[in-house]
């Protein structure tokens, strides 16, 4: 396959865009080349500028459960468009949308709609902050959370130290407030209890960590979290950007049983449009204002057209009665797949797996936190990556980064991937 237009237009993109690109990852740095540009997508398959077709395993980073251009999403905007873009004032459609999520996520009572995952994110941990009057929170080595202040550091020398940015612009003193904690470890997360006792107000967790690779939370993990919370008055916030709508209708507090205090949602609640939330008890959530007062705003929050976007979407996952088995079962197919595939070439590597996201790493040790992620090799996972989208088949241009399975993929699609999984292995 050819990406001689896209080539191209990376380079005119670059004069103009940072880097080429408006959010990092998109511009293959770790994987080498040049980015795919993308003129249409439908159902599994993304179009490029080349006018190759590639199966999409990435869909958006998450939010295109049922695929691109899904028709009742595409209905919903382009009829709202036409009746008005924005208004900053309130529409019934936000009640409409807001009461769907209430009724399918475990726990909450009201929500408050954003317009990304990190917006919601860092208003959740201010929520946090104001509602307990504590500063300090903890998040964990490799858990991504968005792109504001508080969540951009990583691991000091000692897990009890304080943080050090990991980002030129975010502060010492903003990195003093997050205590850094390994996936997977309650050891450590009690010990940092021990060390800043009163003092924590919130810990932010994936409940399945997708943004280093993907690790599932071990047993007893999340709801240790819960129980250290509850003995230490800190607040448990699951973040929901990728798990929300996608591990069931409940997203992951459903599927593992485990009540969080606030979760955070983006990607799927959208339907695509720009959208995140947060979302809580009603004697956390009215502490925000205006009910409270703890502040947040937005010109665009609640948009007209976002929330027609993910109220379709909604909608469609809650009528959807078979949608989380199938998708289980075809991710699991997959899996299979390439397990046999890569076994047969002899590869070494991992799969992790939780429903519908799925990841592979070049290490045979088990990947349950950063440390373990990044014992992965990447140079394999460069010629892996190459070799598939050579393959017609897009995964993430990084090594960690889940795949995102949508409805969409047929099991031909499916097939077709494991058998290019079996080409490229043989090169590996
Ligand atoms: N939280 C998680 C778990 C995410 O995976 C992401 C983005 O990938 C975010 C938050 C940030 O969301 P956004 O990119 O919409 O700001």
């Amino acid at each position: 396959m050819l990406y001689k237009r896209s080539s191209q237009l990376f380079a005119e993109a670059s004069e103009v865009l940072p880097g080429g690109v408006n959010s990092p990852v998109r511009a293959f740095k770790s994987v080498g080349g040049t980015p795919i540009f993308v003129k249409e997508a439908k159902g599994a398959y993304l179009y490029d500028e080349d006018g190759n077709r590639l199966i999409d395993y990435i869909n958006s980073w998450g939010p295109m459960l049922l695929g691109h251009a899904y028709e009742p999403v595409v209905t919903a905007v382009v009829e709202k468009a036409k009746k008005g873009t924005s208004f900053g004032m309130p529409t019934e459609l936000e009640t409409e949308i807001a009461k769907l999520a209430v009724s399918m996520v475990p726990g909450i009572e009201k929500i408050r709609f954003v317009n990304s995952g990190t917006e919601a994110c860092m208003s959740a941990i201010r929520l946090a902050r104001g509602f307990t009057n504590r500063d300090k929170i903890i998040k964990f080595a490799g858990c991504y959370h968005g792109h504001s202040d508080s969540f951009l550091i990583q691991a000091g020398s000692g897990a009890i130290t304080f943080g050090a940015p990991n980002s030129p612009g975010v502060t010492q003193g903003t990195a003093k407030d997050t205590l850094l904690a390994r996936y997977n470890d309650l050891d450590n997360v009690r010990s940092l209890f021990e060390a800043n006792k009163n003092e924590i107000a919130a810990i932010i967790v994936e409940p399945v960590a997708g943004n280093m690779g993907c690790v599932p939370p071990q047993d007893g993990f999340l709801q240790g979290l819960r129980t250290l919370c509850d003995a230490n008055g800190t607040l448990l916030i699951f973040d929901e950007v990728m798990t929300g709508f996608r591990l069931s209708k409940g997203g992951a507090q459903e599927l593992f049983n485990v009540k969080a205090d606030i979760v955070t949602f983006g990607k799927v609640i959208g339907g695509g449009l720009p959208v995140g939330a947060f979302a809580a008890r009603n004697e956390i959530m009215n502490y925000l204002a205006p009910l409270g007062p703890v502040y947040q705003a937005g010109t665009l929050s609640g948009n007209p057209l976002a929330m027609a976007a993910g109220l379709a979407m909604l909608s469609d996952i809650n009528k959807n009665e078979g949608l989380f088995d199938r998708l289980e079962q075809k991710t699991a197919y997959l899996e299979k797949g390439i397990r046999e595939q890569l076994e047969k070439a002899g590869v070494v590597f991992t799969i992790n797996r939780v429903g519908s996201m799925i990841s592979v790493h070049f290490d045979a040790t088990p990947v349950v936190d950063f440390d373990t992620a990044k014992n992965g090799d990447n140079e394999t996972f460069k010629k892996f990556f190459h070799g598939l989208l050579q393959e017609g088949i897009y995964i993430a241009p990084s090594a960690y980064e889940t795949w995102f399975i949508t409805d969409a993929l047929s099991y031909e699609d499916l097939d077709n991937t494991i058998a290019a999984v079996g080409k490229v292995a043989e090169k590996l």
